[in-house]
């Protein structure tokens, strides 16, 4: 059986909303979504274990500080800065962003209002802040870690039920959902402790664009990310594109929409294969399950027994495993394809304890 690491703080982001085009629609990523996947693997038999508290150096290792500042004080300064009650925005947005083509060769100032800071730090309009975000995001950055340790302390394997989920930020900048990057965090720490290179695999149904962009070149963390075509019209739109390379560091592989298991598993045997060539030292998989078929964020028809057989065939890797929960959006459905996933993984045991330096 593999750990569940579980944070209660996951539950006090509630972003209530997302503005697509303009337009205020309820959010998907909701608290609900670790509790069904969580009841789903406690009634399969794995244990849950309480994420412990991390220390900044963790995330410093990834992201800027200035980034982190930022998510830190965002919701104070939105909360007295008196915009909730005019013109009435209960949630943290941006409107104005230091876009290159604005700047030219001028470095951004950080703008002085409240209102045009976080356009320096937020990539789109999808991912609000409000009371509590800050501390879910640190608390799934901390169930990330915790899995890590895990792992370096001998188990084979350890999953992190982590929400908000994390694999679109970058060094710099957060957005699709996202606050802090869980999986990169985790692969950074593995890669302190037991020498690189280690292997980052993303499997959600968007493109993994955010440890791409952290390791690009960086041949001590690859990176590889199966996901729905961006040029098909799908976030993150201006990335996740075959030729994105990293110098060989990093491999994409975009999937038409209506892909279902032949593709998708060929395409994770795929990463696979390329990321055994590096001779990793471990391997994180950002699991997404939005690639199911009747998930409503994506266009991709993965069924659970593609979840399973694609757990086996990255389990069959034999590396120490750290499994960051990414999207999934089937309220209904995500429990059992997390589980399948982690099934497929089990059965390709044994896997070897991690070795360190
Ligand atoms: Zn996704």
């Amino acid at each position: 059986m593999i750990p569940v690491v579980w944070s209660e703080a996951q539950r006090l982001h509630d972003p209530r909303a997302e503005i697509w085009v303009g337009v205020r629609a309820p959010a998907v990523e909701v608290a609900v979504r670790a509790d069904a996947i969580r009841s789903e693997l406690e009634r399969a038999g794995h244990p849950v274990v309480a994420a412990e508290p991390q220390p900044d150096d963790a995330l410093l290792a990834v992201h800027d500080r200035a980034l982190l500042e930022f998510l830190a004080g965002a919701w104070r300064e939105w909360e007295a800065s008196g915009l909730i009650e005019d013109p009435g925005q209960d949630r943290v947005v941006p409107y104005f962003f230091p876009h290159p083509g604005l700047l030219g060769p001028l470095a951004p100032a950080l703008p002085a209002a409240t209102w045009a800071r976080t356009g320096a730090f937020a990539f789109d309009t999808m991912t609000l802040i409000g009371p509590g975000t800050w501390e879910a995001a640190r608390g799934a950055a901390d169930a990330a870690l915790t899995a890590a340790e895990l792992v370096l302390g001998g188990e084979p394997a350890a999953y992190a039920c982590c929400r908000p989920p994390g694999h679109h930020v970058t060094r710099s900048a957060y957005g699709g959902a996202c606050y802090l990057n869980n999986g990169a965090i985790a692969a950074e720490r593995l890669r302190a402790a037991l020498g690189g290179p280690v292997a980052l695999l993303d499997l959600d149904a968007h493109h993994g664009n955010g440890a791409q962009s952290i390791f690009w070149e960086t041949a001590e963390v690859v990176t590889g990310s199966v996901h729905v075509d961006p040029a098909a019209g799908w976030f993150p739109h201006f990335l996740g594109f075959a030729g994105e390379d990293g110098g060989g560091a990093n491999r994409n592989v975009p999937l038409p929409p209506g892909s279902a298991d032949e593709p998708w598993l060929a395409a994770v045997g795929e990463l696979a294969a390329w990321a055994r060539g590096f001779e990793p030292r471990a391997l994180v998989v950002a699991l997404g399950v939005d690639a199911a078929a009747g998930d409503p964020e994506s266009p991709l028809a993965v069924t659970a027994a593609g979840f399973e057989e694609a757990g086996r065939t990255l389990g069959g890797l034999g590396l120490p495993t750290v499994v960051v929960q990414e999207g999934g959006y089937d309220l209904g459905a995500i429990g059992g394809l997390v589980r399948a996933a982690l099934d497929g993984m089990t059965a390709a045991r044994p896997v070897e304890a991690a070795r360190h330096e």
